[in-house]
């Protein structure tokens, strides 16, 4: 559930920690991502808790939120990062992360992303198809360097969630097939260069049912003996992330406490370290995203439009996904109306909620759009002409800029004249 804790009202006002958010908005504009640092750390700890019987490490997926502030908080508390290219390996290293603690995903990784992942000296690269073994291979030959790769497997298991968020079925782009990983073995012996020291998966995100890991994992494990008979020493069984949150009051996650108690006993019998990447479980909640309301308009139809200053330029997730976003007023009312929250964006895909029943904010007031911590701020765009929006990091009383609003100067700044 979206975390009163950490954005609770004072004084009828809402907060993060222990800053107004009418207070942020006044100093910084809207729209306007803000971040409980608090919630960030104690989303980990509650993740490393929930595993803490099981020989594990724990890389943040930074393609969630990968604000250099975020990455650089998480990985203070010990947490590694998962990154999907190069320009994320940048980041995570630009946030003092360490290379040894840095694994690297991607079904399209280009020899540039390879170069650079191998010259850093990461923990590993996962390797997705055959092609990209043959690279890897043939990049480390050349820079006399040695590779650690892990292999990710589709597991071929159809994890119920959003039709665009499932990765572990035999129709999506991602991951080697089973029936390839002979070939992957004998592929693998002839390349001294490479090590293999993993075996990997991830199959998909917001995954409610554990019994979808375990059926992965359990796929792995036949993976991970067959890699062992063929005389490859594995010293990580990677599952990947996909731990949902709530999004919704109406449909709440299950804790990590009850994934823990499903996989645990699994994962154990691997002798191995576990490697988890989660993203959004640590992210989601730990941020929100204020927007002022613009204007009001009522339609002869009746129907209730609430336009304000964010769109899907600063949230592409309802269009994107039909995500469902709790929307507050920062102010509290007593009544509530029913209404579209629409974005300026010229797009009938630019919505944050159809036919809600919110809070009956008036022109000029704040709404806060909760649980955007992850696939968020990172999926921003420039479209219509939009400068990316400012993000604050709160920390109790504290509240630290931690990216500043793009300028219309940036906008074109690439551009040649
Ligand atoms: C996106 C992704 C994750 C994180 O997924 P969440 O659902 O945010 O936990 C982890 N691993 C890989 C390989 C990913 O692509």
């Amino acid at each position: 559930m979206f975390d009163g804790k950490f954005f609770p009202y004072r004084d009828e006002t809402l907060c993060c920690e222990g800053v107004s958010l009418e207070k942020l908005a006044g100093e910084y504009g809207t729209p306007l991502y803000v971040t409980s640092r608090n919630s960030l750390v104690s989303q980990y700890k509650a993740f490393e808790e929930a595993f803490s019987d099981l020989d594990h490490f724990t890389c943040y997926s930074v393609k969630a939120n990968f604000n250099i502030h975020v990455i650089r908080t998480l990985a203070a508390e010990g947490c590694g990062c998962d990154v999907n290219s190069g320009g994320e390996l940048y980041r995570a290293l630009q946030a003092g992360v360490s290379a040894e603690k840095i694994i690297m995903a991607g079904v399209g990784k280009t020899e540039a992303d390879i170069e650079y992942a191998l010259r850093t000296g990461i923990l590993m690269l996962k390797a997705e198809s055959l092609s990209e073994l043959r690279l890897i291979n043939r990049i480390a030959v050349r820079s006399g360097l040695r590779a650690r790769v892990g292999v990710r497997v589709n597991p071929n298991v159809t994890a119920e969630t959003h039709p665009y968020i499932t990765t572990g079925d035999s129709k999506e782009k991602f991951g080697i097939d089973e029936a390839d990983l002979g070939e992957v073995f004998s592929l693998l012996k002839g390349m001294e260069s490479l090590e293999l020291t993993a075996i990997d998966m991830h199959i998909g995100s917001q995954i409610f049912d554990p019994e979808f890991y375990q059926a992965a994992a359990e796929k792995l494990l036949e993976v991970l003996t067959a890699a062992r008979s063929a005389g490859f020493s594995i010293r990580y069984f990677d599952i990947g992330g996909g731990f949902p949150v709530t999004y919704e009051p109406q449909k709440p996650a299950p804790s990590i406490g009850h994934f823990a108690s499903v996989l645990v006993p699994l994962l154990e019998k691997t002798g191995t370290t576990i490697i988890f990447e989660p993203g959004r479980f640590i992210a989601a909640n730990s941020t929100v995203l204020l927007t002022r309301v613009v204007y009001r308009k009522r339609n002869h139809a009746g129907k209730e439009f609430v336009i304000v200053d964010a769109g899907m330029t600063e949230l592409i997730r309802p269009a994107l996904y039909q995500s469902h976003h709790e929307i507050v007023a920062v102010g509290q009312h007593g009544s509530t109306m029913v209404a579209d929250v629409v974005g300026p964006v010229c797009e009938s895909g630019d919505f944050f909620a159809k036919g809600r029943s919110i809070d009956a904010v008036g022109e000029g007031e704040l709404l806060a759009v909760l649980s955007s911590g992850a696939y968020s701020s990172v999926m921003a765009s420039n479209y219509n002409g939009r400068p990316r929006p400012a993000e604050v990091m709160v920390d109790g009383d504290r509240a630290i800029l931690i990216r500043k609003r793009e300028t219309y100067e940036q906008l074109v700044q690439n551009e040649m004249f």
